[in-house]
């Protein structure tokens, strides 16, 4: 028997864990993430809201996008630029492990699109002294307050 493929995400029934609703052709994961994050052209309205705000302000830049190299945040500099029409600043965290990929993806993705784009870096003592354990243990919560507080 063919595998009853999801018409939204292509994930199929022979996935564990992916099942199907009758003659649903939506599957299981889809209706989940529908039902998790809610409506998604509410949220489109609002987030339209938002950009519109900010481009009312008339400042040097509409958005902060912060910038890895991967492809999700390339993505999404290319829809702050391209499809919302924003004036981005995209920055950069230099941990100190950025492959030259990374940086070369970052540099050709802001040349591309036509956006400044600034690393930021810490002091190495600071950052592995004072930011790294946080860093490590995935406590954002302590790691912005302590950024507050340096
Ligand atoms: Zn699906």
């Amino acid at each position: 028997m063919d595998a009853k493929e999801c018409s939204r995400c292509l994930l199929n029934d022979r996935i564990p864990g992916v099942t199907f609703l009758g003659d649903s052709q939506v599957c299981s994961v889809c209706i989940n993430y529908d039902q998790t994050w809610g409506n998604w052209s509410e949220k489109r309205k609002e987030l339209d809201q938002i950009f519109d705000i900010a481009r009312k302000k008339k400042r040097s830049f509409d958005v902060l996008v912060p910038l890895s190299g991967g492809k999700d945040s390339s993505y999404v500099l290319y829809l702050c630029r391209r499809v919302f029409n924003l004036k981005c600043l995209a920055v950069t965290f230099d941990n100190g492990f950025l492959s030259d990929h990374a940086k070369q993806n970052i540099s050709n993705a802001c040349d591309r699109l036509g956006v400044d784009h600034v690393y930021f870096r810490l002091d190495r003592g600071f950052l592995y002294t004072r930011l790294w354990p946080f860093l490590i243990h995935g406590c954002w919560a302590n790691l912005l307050k302590l950024l507050y507080l340096a």
